[in-house]
């Protein structure tokens, strides 16, 4: 266990998924938690898991994506919380299909949300983490930030963005002992796939049969070394050890939960 007690944490995209799993983790671990995310409904629903078991939380809907969200996010995490000392960016959307056939507002989605809703999020929470000369940054990559893959290329391209921003921000902010690491989860069962799956089924005739999980489970086979899919408690776990103080001397690193399909 990592003695969290006493911290604040910002969780962005906490009303599903993987960011889901890393709110209610850093709350085992003792931090306050902000859940932050577009579907204010399911972020209200994960506060108010997380103050039934006697840890501070509070839900803020707001779009990652948007300036004037972020500042108020910050601002009612702040006032209600207090300062915050760990911010997760994990809030994202994709989208399908060849580079080529790629409107420009897909290619925007995924720059708006992905890259953007990082850079944003990370330069607001940043101002206040200065100040006090202490922080950690996590952000929610993936190993399609590592390793372009066809069809989701605008996914891909959002996600090298956030690693690069990620080894920018770990320069620029050491000297104020904020550490910023990003983590890259490889497959896991969540909305994000589920709607991924159904495309492949649509688009390809072979796949027309196959139920949307065995899409997902025979893509995992066919790629990754360990053969079992992640989970977002996987996720969660590592996010956990990289906030912590026993991780003090990592920053500026994007490292892979994906059972080994991508070794760099
Ligand atoms: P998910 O279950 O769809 O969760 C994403 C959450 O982010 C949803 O609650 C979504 O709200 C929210 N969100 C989307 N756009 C937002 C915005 N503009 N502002 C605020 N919140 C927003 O997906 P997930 O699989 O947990 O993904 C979490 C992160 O992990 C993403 O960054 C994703 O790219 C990354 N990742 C996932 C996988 C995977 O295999 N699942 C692999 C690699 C990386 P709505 O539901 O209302 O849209």
């Amino acid at each position: 266990m990592y003695n969290l007690q006493e911290q604040i944490a910002i969780v962005t995209g906490a009303g599903s998924g993987i960011g889901r799993a890393i709110a209610l983790r850093l709350a085992r671990e003792g931090a306050s938690v902000v859940a932050a995310d577009l579907d204010g409904k399911a972020a209200g629903q994960l506060a108010k898991e997380i103050t039934d078991t006697e840890n501070r939380a509070l839900a803020v809907e707001m779009d990652v994506s948007v300036e004037k969200d972020v500042e108020r996010m910050v601002k009612e995490a702040r006032e209600g919380l207090g300062p915050i000392d760990i911010l997760v960016n994990s809030a994202g959307t994709g989208t399908t299909g060849l580079i080529l056939n790629h409107s420009v507002e897909d290619w925007e989605k995924n720059m708006a949300v992905n890259l953007r809703g990082t850079f944003l999020c990370s330069r607001e929470v940043a101002k206040g983490m200065i100040l006090r000369k202490k922080g950690r940054i996590i952000n929610i990559a993936s190993i399609s930030g590592k390793q372009g893959e066809e069809f989701i290329g605008g996914y891909a391209a959002s996600k090298f963005g956030v690693i690069g921003l990620t080894q920018v921000l770990a320069k620029e902010l050491a000297r104020y002992q904020i550490r910023v690491n990003a983590v890259c989860p490889g497959y896991i069962w969540t909305p994000m796939w589920e709607n991924l799956a159904k495309w492949f089924r649509g688009s390809f005739p072979s796949l027309a049969e196959k139920s949307p999980v065995e899409i997902f489970e025979n893509r995992v086979k066919s790629v990754t070394p360990l053969r079992r899919p992640q989970t977002p408690e996987d996720i969660a776990a590592l996010v956990a050890f990289l906030v912590s103080e026993e991780a003090r001397n990592i920053t500026g690193q994007a490292i892979n939960v994906d059972g080994g399909a991508v070794m760099h």
